[in-house]
C-alpha cells in the first residue's frame, strides 16, 4: 500500500467487502443505512444544496447515498477502498440508470489529485472505521472549493451510544452484525470540531439522528449523544 493509503484499516475494508452483495437489500444488514438515507439526504440538501453541485461521497460503500444525491441532480463522484463495494455500486447504476463516477481511492490520495474541486463533500458512517479521522477531514478540506460544504455522519462516544449502537443494535436487536462498530473509534463532537478547525473547516451545525424504539424508525432532532450529523464549511 502506498504512503498515501496508510490511513486505511484493511480489516475494516474487508469487513464491508464481505457483505458487499447485501448493500442494496433493504431488509438485510444494511437496513439501518436504508432507513437513515432519506434523513441524511434532506439534511445535505437543506444545508449544502445538491442540484448541479459537484459532490464527493467519501467512503461511499455500495452507493446508497451517492445514488440518492445523483437522483437529486448532483454530479457525484464516489470513493471507497473496498473493491467489492465499488463493484456493487457500479453494477447498481445499470439498474438505476443514474450516473456516478466511482473510484477506488482514499480521501488523502484524491486530495493530491483533485484539490479544491468539490462544492459539497459527504462522509457518512465512515470516520468511525478509519485509524486517523482527522487526516480524512483534512483531506476533505483540501478537496473542497473555498466556501464548500462538508456533511459528516458518525457515532458519538458516550455510555448511551455504547448501549444503543453496540449492545442494542448489534447484540440485542441484531440490526447490525456483531463487530460492526468499535466503541473506542466513536467520535465526540468536541473532537470532530477540533479536527475540523485544524483543517480550516468551520462547524456550522450538529444534529442528532435518533432511533425510536417504539416506531422502529429514525428521525432528526436535537441531542447528539448517539448518531449525529455535522455540517461544516471550508473557510476561504
Ligand atoms: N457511506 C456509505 C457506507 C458506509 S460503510 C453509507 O453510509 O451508505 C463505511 C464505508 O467506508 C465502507 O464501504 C468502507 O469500505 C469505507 N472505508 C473505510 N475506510 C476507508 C478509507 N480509509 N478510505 C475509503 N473508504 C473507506
Amino acid at each position: 500500500m502506498s504512503e498515501i493509503h496508510t490511513n486505511v484499516d484493511a480489516a475494516e475494508i474487508a469487513k464491508f467487502d464481505d457483505m458487499a452483495h447485501r448493500w442494496w437489500d433493504p431488509e438485510g444488514e444494511c437496513r439501518p443505512l436504508h432507513e437513515i438515507n432519506p434523513l441524511r439526504l434532506d439534511y445535505i440538501e437543506e444545508r449544502a444544496g445538491l442540484q448541479d453541485r459537484k459532490v464527493l461521497d467519501v467512503g461511499c460503500g455500495g452507493g446508497l447515498l451517492s445514488e440518492a444525491m445523483a437522483r437529486r441532480g448532483a454530479q457525484v463522484t464516489g470513493i471507497d477502498m473496498g473493491e467489492n463495494a465499488l463493484g456493487v455500486a457500479r453494477l447498481h447504476l445499470l439498474e438505476s440508470g443514474l450516473e456516478v463516477d466511482y473510484r477506488q481511492s482514499s480521501a488523502e490520495a484524491l486530495a493530491a489529485e483533485m484539490p479544491g474541486q468539490f462544492d459539497v463533500i459527504t462522509c457518512m458512517e465512515m470516520l468511525e472505521h478509519v485509524p486517523d479521522p482527522g487526516s480524512v477531514l483534512d483531506a476533505c478540506a483540501r478537496l473542497l472549493k473555498p466556501g464548500g460544504h462538508l456533511c459528516v455522519a458518525t457515532l458519538n462516544r458516550t455510555p448511551k451510544s455504547f448501549a444503543m449502537a453496540i449492545l442494542g443494535a448489534e447484540y440485542l436487536m441484531r440490526m447490525l452484525p456483531p463487530g460492526t462498530h468499535e466503541y473506542a473509534r466513536f467520535i465526540r463532537p468536541s473532537e470532530m470540531e477540533a479536527w475540523m478547525r485544524q483543517a480550516g473547516l468551520s462547524l456550522r451545525n450538529l444534529t442528532g439522528m435518533h432511533y425510536d424504539l417504539i416506531n422502529r424508525s429514525y428521525r432528526l432532532g436535537p441531542g447528539v449523544d448517539v448518531n449525529y450529523l455535522a455540517h461544516a464549511v471550508r473557510e476561504d
